[in-house]
């Protein structure tokens, strides 16, 4: 009898392990440094690969899921996006019960992917312009069967890291500063962009050998990571594994990003009213916003309230906010984040969360900021707020303190 037990504990230990599915991931801990850690993953259909009900993990252009016992770094970054894009999928289903997210079918998720995204192809030629640094969603594709390109569903592109010296950045005077200055500088003097735009433009400036200096001129980032906001408090919180040896050093190893991962799943799950078109400062605004919910990090919380410029600066003041750069082009997504983080604090964590959700629908990726925007938060309110009329005046006159 004894010996019955004993084998029939052995196989149970033996089953356990066959379906823990245990990988090491970055995972923040309390005080939010990113931290080596054990995760399990959920929904896992295949026994050797990063291949699940809702997420396939690939390399690159393949169509095959990343093997558990590809090379480790590999291992380690699939593992990561998988564990924190589940974590997101579940925060939309289980807490803002959106159904289109339960519908959404099962992702490719491409990581160490340079390719640019092209509308026909998929894939743009290996040669155009190489990405990194950066993360995109991009919209399904019908393909081209007269080229043998496949339909595609919705995707998110994690792009391989890339080192570059701060001196090689196309900052100007802010060339040779620590990363933090460079931030502040950017703040400062040209917070009307992304920061990705900012730095990827530069690099690609850079690596092309173009004399052009613009940084607004490169327009080849259809999506980007998000504000400044999200982006520096990934940046300073990242290192697992260098330990952030040297500030002068530029990278952002996004698959590797809890909040960028869910600033990307965030773009996917809003994709019912904020279609996936191209980036503008309310999609990416909306994004951050959700990306930060995720996270619920009281830190991120601390760092949004000192750095937004929605609470730092004033709307009225002609160099912070010129309507001119509500254009793609110049949108001023730390704004839309100040402006979104702001509202719900207005109206409490939970109202809060529960109308951002619903204001995605009075919007659309086209949406200006002082236009459909306001009135949006406006209509929201009178849909969802406890209170409309106290709320509505409250959200009047947060909006009015900042000249909008
Ligand atoms: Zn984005």
């Amino acid at each position: 009898m004894k010996k019955i037990i004993l084998i029939f504990a052995l196989f149970l230990i033996a089953t356990t392990v066959a379906n823990a599915r245990s990988f090491k991931a970055v995972v923040r801990t309390e005080s939010n440094q990113a931290n080596e850690q054990m995760v399990e993953l959920e929904d896992l259909i295949s026994e050797d690969s990063f291949d699940g009900k809702y997420f396939k993990i690939v390399k690159g252009k393949s169509n095959d899921a990343v093997k558990f016992d590809a090379e480790a770094d590999l291992v380690f970054r699939a593992a990561t996006s998988y564990y924190h894009l589940t974590l997101a999928r579940n925060y939309f289903i289980n807490k803002v019960k959106s159904e289109y997210v339960s519908k959404i079918e099962k992702m490719v998720i491409r990581i160490e992917h340079t390719n640019q995204f092209s509308e026909l192809g998929h894939f743009a030629h290996d040669n155009l312009d190489p990405q990194f640094n950066n993360a995109l969603t991009v919209p399904a594709g019908k393909g081209l069967s007269s080229r043998g390109i496949q339909p595609w569903g919705p995707e998110i592109w994690f792009r391989a890291k890339k080192k570059t010296h701060i001196s090689d950045l196309n900052t100007n005077n802010l060339a040779n500063q620590e990363f933090k200055v460079l931030m502040r500088g950017f703040r400062n003097q040209i917070h009307m962009q992304s920061l990705q735009r900012f730095l990827a433009s530069s690099v690609s400036v850079m690596v092309s050998g173009a004399s052009n200096s613009n940084p607004f001129s490169v327009d080849s980032l259809i999506r980007t990571v998000g504000s400044s906001l999200i982006m520096e408090f990934g940046y300073q919180f990242i290192d697992p594994i260098t330990k952030a040896t040297s500030r002068k050093w530029y990278w952002l190893d996004t698959a590797l990003i809890p909040e960028i991962i869910y600033h990307e799943y965030s773009h996917a799950a809003l994709a019912d009213h904020l279609v996936l078109s191209h980036s503008t400062a309310i999609i990416e605004g909306m994004a951050d916003f959700f990306a930060g919910q995720i996270a619920g990090s009281p830190k991120l919380a601390k760092h949004i309230k000192k750095y937004n410029t929605f609470n730092g600066k004033n709307a009225k003041k002609k160099q912070d906010y010129v309507i001119q750069f509500e254009m793609s082009e110049y949108a001023n997504t730390d704004f839309v984040f100040g402006l979104l983080w702001e509202m719900k604090n207005i109206l409490g964590e939970e109202k809060g969360e529960a109308f951002m959700y619903d204001l995605r629908k009075r919007l659309t990726t086209n949406s200006t900021i002082r236009g459909q925007l306001v009135d949006g938060l406006i209509k929201t309110c009178e849909a969802v707020c406890d209170r409309p009329f106290i709320d509505k005046i409250n959200i009047l006159k947060a909006l009015n303190l900042k000249g909008i």
